[in-house]
């Protein structure tokens, strides 16, 4: 039995990379689509954000001489090519899915609106939100932040791949112990990289609460829609 009725899934897209260097692996998006397709069997609706870091990140072309903002709505087109592949996925895997855009650009996605999503939603349909907040200097976990307050949803799942929240990176400090539940106070006062801050402070004051999971084990994403105790839940 599903514990949610609505979910925000959140998924980088560095973990669209897969085994690869740059770029969308299809092993890795076939994987995604089959775990989504299980949560949707029970009954979930489902909103998802996609990050774009495995194509383009604006602050590191800014580095390079790009301009910021520019750089920002490279950031954004990617992910759009991510929405597309993933929403390309989920229709192998026999599910309708709807990419919708924050920057109008028909006919390559509808123009996002929240009651689009919603209606979209009860109907069954996956939906996808494209372009972040759709704004420069936001990255895609405020966007993920924003939409899942908007669409109502009952919880934000961030699907990584690390297992939770830890006391410090778990791949760099090996004395790191992971959370099983964590407040957002804490998280702050911590100084843990959970979201970016802004984002963090969203999901905060409006008390959207947050599972962080690996999602690159397959079986997680419905374990954690199921209630099971995997991953860390940031709450108020
Ligand atoms: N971006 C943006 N506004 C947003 C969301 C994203 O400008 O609301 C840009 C930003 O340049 C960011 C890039 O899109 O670096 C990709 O998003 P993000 O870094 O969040 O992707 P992820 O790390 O999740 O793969």
């Amino acid at each position: 039995m599903a514990k949610y009725k609505r979910i925000l899934l959140k998924l980088s897209g560095e973990s669209l990379m897969g085994s690869k260097q740059f770029g969308i692996d299809e092993v890795r998006l076939g994987e995604y689509a089959k775990q989504i397709k299980e949560i949707h069997e029970e009954g979930v609706q489902i909103g998802i954000v996609i990050g774009g870091g495995n194509i383009f990140r604006g602050l590191s072309g800014a580095g390079k001489g790009f301009d910021r903002v520019k750089g920002d709505q490279m950031g954004m087109l990617a992910t759009v090519i991510n929405s597309l592949a993933l929403s390309s996925a989920l229709t192998v895997a026999g599910l309708k899915a709807k990419v919708l855009t924050a920057i109008r650009m028909e006919p390559i996605g509808e123009f996002y609106s929240k009651w689009k999503a919603i209606e979209c939603m009860e109907r069954g349909e996956v939906v996808i939100m494209s372009c972040g907040t759709g704004a420069p200097y936001f990255t895609t976990d405020t966007g993920s932040s924003l939409r899942g307050i908007e669409i109502e949803a009952d919880v934000m799942l961030k699907g990584t791949r690390v297992d939770g929240v830890y006391t410090a990176d778990p791949e760099k400090d090996p004395t790191a112990t992971k959370f099983d539940e964590i407040t957002y106070d804490e998280v702050l006062r911590r100084g843990l990289k959970v979201m970016d801050l802004t984002a963090t402070c969203m999901c905060k004051e409006n008390n959207l609460p947050i599972v962080v999971f690996d999602m690159d084990t397959p079986g997680n994403l419905q374990k954690v829609v199921c209630g099971d105790n995997i991953g860390t839940l940031v709450h108020n």
